[in-house]
């Protein structure tokens, strides 16, 4: 169905709602009401009343952020971030001194680290990075930042081209918990995609009552597939929940390395059956 023939059936579908109930005619084209009904759901199968999800119109190119999204970083300035204070701006939220490039910006080591002014549950997050060129140090001191959801949750991102380091710490790991299923990496300097679709988790206090999840496209190949997340990113540790807010920043880490990024959205997710 084309864009217009779908704008065509959805006007047909207002005036039809509009009139009296005993000039319905039955249109096939919109659904059936004689159908059996879904288990557990008010619909029925077709059921002509569900709500037709919003339109969303594409990015126009692999990558580019669809109409719905917010977009974080477009190459052109932080106005969406703030940086975390360190030394005498400790415990402050200041503007960010991480470096400005040509439609990227660059991790300006032990500044602190990038968080959004927004704050964010569930999301889809969209992603560009690449190591530093030629690369310096090794393991974790080599191109060492990190995608950290809801300032908690670390999608590791470090140069993962020939540089040996444990596996739950390598690129894309759900550090210190999960590796990622396979290295999809790119050599350092060239730009690297994540794309990330997060669920938030849920808690009573400190108690859980769903754990976060996490699926994660690395360049194009699936790395982690609706992953249990433990807990917090701790070092050395256990990770385990504790109390937190539904929402929070999304948090780009300061490990020292000038780590580039570029073209970053999110969106927010909601859940099937919107009103329309
Ligand atoms: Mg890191």
């Amino acid at each position: 169905m084309t864009r217009n023939d779908f704008l065509k059936v959805s006007a047909a579908a207002a005036l039809a709602s509009a009139a009296p109930a005993q000039d319905k005619q039955p249109n096939p084209d919109l659904g059936f009401t004689d159908t059996p009904m879904l288990p557990g759901m008010p619909w029925h199968v077709h059921d002509p009343a569900r709500p037709h999800p919003k339109v969303v119109v594409p990015g126009n190119a692999p990558g580019a952020p669809p109409s719905d999204a917010i977009v974080l970083f477009d190459g052109t300035g932080l106005s969406k971030w703030q940086q975390r204070g360190r030394g005498e701006n400790q415990g402050k939220l200041i503007e960010p001194t991480w470096k400005l490039g040509d439609g990227y910006f660059e991790v300006a080591g032990n500044s602190g680290d990038l968080v959004t002014r927004d704050k964010f549950g569930d999301c889809q997050l969209h992603v560009e990075w690449a190591s530093p060129a030629p690369p310096h140090g090794n393991s974790q001191s080599r191109g060492n930042s990190g995608v950290i959801l809801m300032s908690r949750f670390e999608i590791q991102v470090l140069d993962a081209w020939e540089n040996p380091t444990y596996a739950d710490g390598q690129t894309a790991a759900i550090y210190g918990q999960w590796p990622p299923l396979v290295n999809p990496a790119r050599r350092p300097g060239e730009w690297n995609t994540y794309d990330i679709v997060f669920e938030a988790p849920r808690l009573t206090g400190d108690q859980v009552t769903k754990p976060a999840f996490v699926t994660v496209i690395y360049n194009g190949v699936v790395v982690h597939h609706h992953k249990e997340i433990l807990g917090p990113m701790v070092y050395r540790q256990v990770a385990h929940y504790t109390a937190q807010p539904a929402e929070a920043p999304l948090l780009l880490q300061d490990h020292h390395d000038p780590v580039r990024y570029r073209n970053i959205w999110i969106r927010r997710l909601g859940g099937y059956d919107q009103a329309e």
